[in-house]
């Protein structure tokens, strides 16, 4: 068990990449928290997590309200008594050419990606600190936290975004043994990709089947999807792994999309 015991937020876990993070920790000892704005599928994935032996809450978070994440974070440090590791997963995607993006959307995008991570970085480091021994801090970023799409100005923007908030705090939480680091997943099959493939098959003027063999998988070595599993494994990689020499590094996992 690599996370006997450990209080786990993971933001975003009622679906996709969240959701299959959350039942890894939760296999691995976790204490697990589904924190999402959607109450009701957060709730669905604690009971899965209970019943199959599981430790779990759902709370209601929409990452972009500083008085939700603080409150949320506070029912946890109630119920639970602190908090070890924090992934910060909730996102979205909004594609359109940077002309016509709506400035409505670029913010909306901004806040849930950027203000997300920060605020509940914000809400969880001083319980981190209290608690005395250290924590764990995981943004979910992208292939586009390192590389470029068209369409996806807000998101790539974003993305990279993320890695020099992770960089400082795992600065700033280096004397405290609070880690920070970034995974960067090419694409995976979850509602939000699922979405976007009719999207930019409109925009592009091409046919779906080739939105996923000329544009999403192109890239890779083996014209393969990344899966939530393979995402989780990390995730438990840099939630697990405890000391200070894994810091400040963002992880791609992508079949070789994005080579470093
Ligand atoms: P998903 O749509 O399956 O799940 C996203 C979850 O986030 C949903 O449960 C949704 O309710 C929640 N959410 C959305 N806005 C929220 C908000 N304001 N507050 C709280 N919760 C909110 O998506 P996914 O594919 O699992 O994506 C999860 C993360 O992984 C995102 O940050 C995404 O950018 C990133 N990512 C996904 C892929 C991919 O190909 N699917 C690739 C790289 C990175």
């Amino acid at each position: 068990m690599k996370l006997q015991d450990k209080v786990c937020i993971v933001t975003g876990a009622a679906s996709g990449i969240g959701k299959e993070i959350a039942h890894t920790y939760a296999r691995e000892g976790g204490k697990v928290v589904i924190a999402d704005m959607n109450l009701a599928a957060a709730q669905a994935v604690a009971d899965e997590i209970a019943k199959a032996g599981g430790t779990a809450m759902a709370v209601a978070m929409d990452v972009t309200s500083e008085e939700q994440v603080n409150a949320a974070v506070a029912a946890v440090v109630a119920a639970y008594g602190g908090v070890d590791v924090l992934v910060s997963n909730a996102g979205i995607q909004i594609v359109h050419p940077v002309e016509d993006f709506p400035f409505a959307d670029w913010k909306k995008m901004l806040a849930i990606h950027l203000d997300g991570a920060f605020l509940t970085t914000k809400a969880c480091v001083p319980h981190m600190k209290a608690a005395g021994k250290g924590g764990s801090i995981i943004y979910m970023g992208s292939v586009h936290s390192k590389e470029a799409s068209v369409l996806k100005s807000a998101y790539v923007t974003a993305k990279h975004g993320l890695i020099g908030l992770c960089k400082t705090v795992a600065k700033e939480g280096g004397p405290f043994r609070i880690r920070a680091n970034v995974i960067c997943p090419g694409f995976v099959r979850t509602p939000l990709v699922e979405k976007q493939i009719p999207e930019q098959a409109a925009a592009l003027g091409i046919s779906e089947d080739d939105v996923v063999k000329k544009v999403m998988l192109k890239e890779t070595v083996d014209g393969e999807f990344t899966t939530v599993q393979d995402v989780a494994e990390v995730a438990l990689l840099f939630a697990g792994f405890e000391s200070n020499a894994l810091t400040g590094q963002s992880l791609v996992v992508s079949h070789g999309w994005f080579m470093q």
